[in-house]
């Protein structure tokens, strides 16, 4: 007798291929690792401390699945600041990763056979999450040759009757990007216009070297923007599984009662080390983005003047790089890369179809060993 198939879903959802360089890569140490996209660092003291204390108090228990009263206000406070106004607790829900608020999200807003826009690039989650929904991704482009931003005509063209959502980015994964105010603007009035809801993923909002972070929830839009973040990125946390969904109002009830059969609510302990992240000296923040403003820097005097990175970043810890005409595609040139030089970069594939030509590079490593890593990856390109 033969088992029963696995569901459809589950056997064609696209693999992530940022795993598949970690197994060929991951753990390596004579390799130069340019593909890991989190900070090397580790997660500041006083907070895993208040971890600690929690636990021993005794913080090891369910808590409420919108997260805990007292992180709910801290988020509260952090997404009123970018929002420029008051930003009510009662919108916020705690969830396990910034991938969590995500789903939840689309969980909450598709039903089998609707459509969500998502960029090319971007984070391949963003296609897979409405994929096991059963909702369709349909990619609108962010062309290097644009500098990686949207054509907010494009986007509008690509919304029909079935779309429920956009989903944008920034400061931008792979590419770097940061969206200017007016590029916010447009494309909340997009979402305005066609009574569609704007899912603003703003992860890496901490880490903006050229410009400034605008948060969609700026706009005044709130029954329709979702504004998605954590303290994955910013506190260099990303092991402890916490990030946060901004709904509109009336809307986050359903979003807890959504998480309660997938994950109940993100861990005790997690919620009050996060707690502490906010509500302590942001002084981590900024020296992180300090570091990583200098690794930018590296980056440039590395790649600056050969025109191979397709955009300078303006935030994140990301950025795009040519592969040149001597390897079919992304996937061959990383692996061979690995294999002939020992560097780990992703394929640029992963993330769209538009970037099988490039790799994306992390600046997350030590200053000098990126710079190595950078000089060997140009050096490859360039035929040496
Ligand atoms: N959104 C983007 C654009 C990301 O690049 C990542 C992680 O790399 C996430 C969300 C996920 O964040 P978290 O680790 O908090 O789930």
């Amino acid at each position: 007798m033969t088992t029963r198939p696995i569901s459809e879903k589950a056997k064609t959802m696209p693999r992530n291929a940022i795993r598949e360089i970690m197994e060929l890569a991951g753990g390596r140490k004579d390799i130069i690792h340019l593909e890991v996209g989190e900070p090397d660092f580790s997660t500041p003291d006083h907070i895993v401390e208040a971890a600690y204390q929690a636990l021993k108090e005794g913080w090891t228990k369910y808590v409420p699945g919108a997260g805990i009263p007292a992180l709910r206000e801290q988020i509260a406070r952090r997404a009123s600041g970018r929002a420029g106004r008051a930003v009510e607790a009662d919108r916020v829900v705690v969830t396990v990763g910034a991938v969590g608020a995500l789903y939840t999200a689309i969980l909450m807003l598709c039903d089998a056979g609707d459509e969500v826009l998502i960029p090319d690039p971007c984070w391949p989650n963003y296609a897979s999450i409405p994929h096991i929904v059963g909702a369709t991704p349909v990619r609108y482009s962010q062309l290097a040759s644009r500098r990686f931003l949207p054509d907010l005509d494009e986007v509008e063209a690509k919304v029909t009757a079935k779309t429920k959502a956009i989903m944008i980015n920034t400061p931008g994964n792979p590419t770097g990007v940061v969206f200017p105010g007016e590029t916010m603007r447009g494309l909340v009035d997009v979402a305005r216009r066609h009574d569609l809801y704007l899912i603003s993923d703003e992860v890496y909002e901490d880490f903006v070297y050229e410009g400034e972070h605008v948060s969609a929830s700026s706009f005044g839009l709130d029954e329709q923007v979702f504004v998605v973040s954590g303290v994955s990125k910013s506190y260099a946390m990303t092991g402890w599984r916490l990030g946060y969904l901004i709904c509109p109002p009336g809307m986050s009830d359903l979003a807890t009662a959504l998480q309660d059969p997938t994950v109940a609510s993100a861990a005790a302990a997690t919620q009050k080390a996060a707690e502490a992240a906010l509500a302590s000296s942001q002084d981590c923040v900024a020296e992180a983005a300090a570091i990583f403003r200098r690794r930018r820097d590296v980056l440039l005097q590395v790649l600056g003047n050969t025109g191979l990175m397709l955009a300078e970043p303006d935030g994140a810890f990301y950025a795009l790089v040519g592969i040149g005409d001597r390897h079919p595609d992304s996937t061959t040139f990383a692996k061979a890369l690995i294999a002939e030089r020992k560097v780990a970069t992703v394929p640029g594939l992963t993330f769209g179809p538009s970037c099988d030509k490039a790799v994306r590079v992390a600046f997350t490593i030590d200053d000098e060993v990126l710079r190595q890593g950078l000089e060997i990856l140009r050096d490859y390109v360039e035929g040496g």
